[in-house]
């Protein structure tokens, strides 16, 4: 493969310096080498091709198993560029895909074997003349904005760890520290600049263009290349919060998330339980927050005093807090994760994910060369965090406040993504059909996953619903050339 794919390779190269023929391929459309082949021809794209930096950071992703070697890539720094690739598309209809920060969970959709579309090059973070808003570029990572933000005593909501992209959170449905207080962050989008595949340039907001607006409030990638996003800005000072690890018996665990779930949300508050597997046995991480100095008497107590814990909890700054709960990832990362929706943490679930999460390392270790971990994250996000919803493309309302199980699996060999994949498919299901035997989730068609926590086999119906209706209206109006069908993600 390599080899035939430095044919291909040559062969455009052979182009470029004027010599036309018929081409052959390692599996890549010809339609790709004549996108590659005409962007390349103009001086003022930043385009590269395999072996060199520029190629290897475009198609780069936090895990590996999200990205797939693209014939070339591109870094667009306008809003004009990016019309003026949606016409080679046109014009070839060459596979495409485009790419904030590359943290998401599937391969099929911020990455391609054709033209590879990075939108580094938008790097803007404005904020507004009365601070009430901020404009931030789609090549943007959360901590960032959270640094610009942090001296204004100011934040937005989005991602809980540094390094996400506001691209593709803000455009899915986004968990953020302060979603019990704000909703998600589809939920606080004032506006957002975007090249429709029709080629227009616009500025959307709920009162000009708002059914595309609120299409990408979930929408992702289904309606164009969205260039900058103006977000809601929230006031914050110093907040309380860090990270403790607890290692050998976890029942104290269970027992502390499962008072803390009973309780009646405080929406300055959030708590994240993850249990961490490696073949057969389970260690405990606990993030808490608290959007103020200190927590309510009472409110964590029963974490922070957990035995044989260790980790720092604080009050300080909220860019110190996340940027402390950076999720590293090791160059060879390879990893999936998916999503089963869970009403209500009780007792019964949550040793019920405790034992999955021991059960599925041991399945990991055994039908795999180089897995390293599983586990599975509690949420417990209160009725209130959906309150926010504008009519968004994600259906969520207050009325079915389903909070996102969420596990992960990692590994490192390629080869071992074929059984991984399902096997965390399988995982996901076993604990979402616990949840409806215990009265605790609905099956398929009454709840809707999270278009950035799910895999790509999941069912378009399973993320949009009802909206799909307007939504594919909508998709045929923006798009009449049919060129989203050319990217991959979940197609509407
Ligand atoms: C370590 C880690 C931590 C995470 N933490 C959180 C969290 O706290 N809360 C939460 O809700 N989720 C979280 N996620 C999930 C995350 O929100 C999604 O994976 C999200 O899609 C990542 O956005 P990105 O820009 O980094 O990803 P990308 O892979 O670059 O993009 C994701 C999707 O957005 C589309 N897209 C990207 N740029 C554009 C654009 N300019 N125009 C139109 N479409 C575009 C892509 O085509 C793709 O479909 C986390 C993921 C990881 C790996």
């Amino acid at each position: 493969m390599p080899f035939l794919r430095k044919i291909v390779v040559a062969v455009v190269a052979s182009l470029l310096s004027g010599i036309s023929g018929s081409l052959a391929a390692d599996g890549i459309p010809s339609s790709a080498i004549a996108a590659c082949t005409k962007l390349s021809q103009d001086p003022n794209f930043a385009h590269a091709f395999t072996g060199s930096p520029q190629y290897d950071h475009d198609i780069s992703h936090w895990s590996n198993a999200s990205s797939l070697p693209s014939l070339c890539t591109m870094e667009p720094s306008s809003p004009q560029q990016v019309q003026k690739l949606f016409s080679i598309i046109n014009d070839t209809r060459s596979p495409w895909a485009v790419k904030g920060l590359g943290h998401c969970n599937n391969n099929n959709m911020s990455a391609t074997y054709g033209l590879q579309i990075d939108m580094s090059r938008f790097s803007q973070i404005s904020l507004s003349q009365d601070k009430q808003s901020v404009k931030v570029g789609m090549g943007v990572a959360w901590g960032q904005v959270y640094q610009v933000l942090g001296p204004h005593n100011l934040t937005a909501v989005g991602g809980r760890s540094p390094t996400v992209g506001v691209a593709g959170l803000s455009l899915s449905s986004g968990y953020s520290w302060v979603t019990n207080e704000y909703g998600f962050a589809i939920d606080n989008t004032l506006a957002a600049d975007i090249v429709l595949p029709n080629g227009t340039f616009t500025t959307v907001s709920e009162s000009h263009g708002g059914d595309i607006f609120r299409a990408l409030q979930g929408g992702l990638n289904n309606f164009g290349i969205v260039t900058s996003i103006t977000l809601k800005t929230h006031p914050i000072g110093q907040v309380w919060g860090g990270s403790l690890t607890i290692s050998g018996d976890l029942k104290a665990l269970v027992d502390a998330t499962v008072e803390y779930s009973a309780k009646p949300s405080n929406p300055k508050a959030t708590l994240a339980v993850e249990f961490l597997a490696k073949n057969g046995t389970a260690t405990g991480l606990i993030i808490m927050f608290y959007d103020g100095a200190h927590p309510p008497p009472g409110l964590f107590d029963a974490f922070v005093k957990l035995p044989n814990s260790t980790g720092e909890v604080k009050t300080q700054s909220f860019f110190e807090f996340v940027q402390a709960g950076e999720v590293a990832a090791s160059p060879t990362n390879r990893a999936t994760w998916y999503s089963a929706p869970v009403l209500k943490w009780t007792r019964d679930m949550v040793e019920y994910v405790h034992q999955q999460v021991i059960e599925y390392s041991v399945k990991l270790a055994k039908q795999s060369k180089s897995g390293t971990l599983v586990s599975g994250n509690i949420e417990p996000f209160g009725p209130q965090a959906y309150g926010f919803s504008r009519g968004s493309a994600w259906p969520h309302d207050v009325d079915h406040p389903y909070n996102t199980f969420n596990g992960l699996m990692m590994w490192s060999d390629p080869s071992d993504d074929k059984a991984l994949f399902p096997l965390n498919v399988e995982y996901h299901t076993k604990v979402w059909n616990k949840a409806i035997s215990l009265g605790l989730s609905k099956p398929k068609g009454q709840v809707f996953f999270p278009p950035n926590y799910s895999q790509n086999i999941t069912p378009v119906e399973q993320i949009y619903g009802a909206n799909l209706g307007w939504l594919r209206k909508l998709k045929q109006q923006v798009d009449p050339w049919g060129l989203i069908s050319l990217t991959g993600g979940f197609k509407i």
